[in-house]
């Protein structure tokens, strides 16, 4: 498969595009840090976006009716890849659930509300590009998912 390339920046802000009127409406903010702009990724736009829609909506889910919601997306170099961090101030992930948050199915909401694919899709997009996703819980609380993907040449 040939991976294509695109900036980080174009990928976070189409994907904010989509997610933050729902975060907007839940009285979450969603911040952007590190120097995207300048960072070219391995994967394609739309599926790449995905990723980020999905770790947003999730983000802001787990906020819920929380006050002062904050969703950071952080970006840095490292080695040949692009690690990506949104992390949250919502309620972070209990460790029984944290086992379990990649499978195809899993979730706690209630039914309706998520059917549990999110994250397996979310998985599955960055593995194919040839990155991995990671989640954890933060120091101050909330959840962490970490995404590392391949830097990408730039005009490659
Ligand atoms: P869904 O959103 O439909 O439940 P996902 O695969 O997107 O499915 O997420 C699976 C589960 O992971 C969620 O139901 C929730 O329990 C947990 N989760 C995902 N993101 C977060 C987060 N930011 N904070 C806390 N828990 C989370
Ligand atoms: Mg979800």
């Amino acid at each position: 498969q040939t991976l294509g390339s695109v900036h980080l920046g174009t990928v976070i802000e189409e994907a904010l595009l989509l997610a933050r009127p729902r975060a907007r409406k839940a009285g979450v903010e969603v911040r952007l840090l590190g120097d995207i702009d300048t960072m070219m990724v391995s994967g394609g736009r739309v599926r790449l976006g995905q990723v980020f829609v999905n770790l947003v909506n999730n983000a802001v889910d787990a906020i819920g009716e929380r006050d002062g919601g904050l969703v950071e997306i952080r970006a840095r170099r490292d080695e040949g890849v692009v690690i990506v961090e949104v992390s949250d101030n919502g309620p972070g992930i209990p460790e029984a659930t944290l086992q379990h948050i990649f499978d195809p199915f899993f979730t706690t909401k209630a039914t309706g509300e998520g059917i549990g694919i999110g994250l397996s899709i979310v998985d599955n997009i960055v593995r194919d590009f040839g990155g991995k996703v990671s989640a954890r819980n933060g120091e101050t609380g909330g959840a962490v998912f970490r995404v590392e993907l391949l830097e990408a040449e730039i005009g490659a």
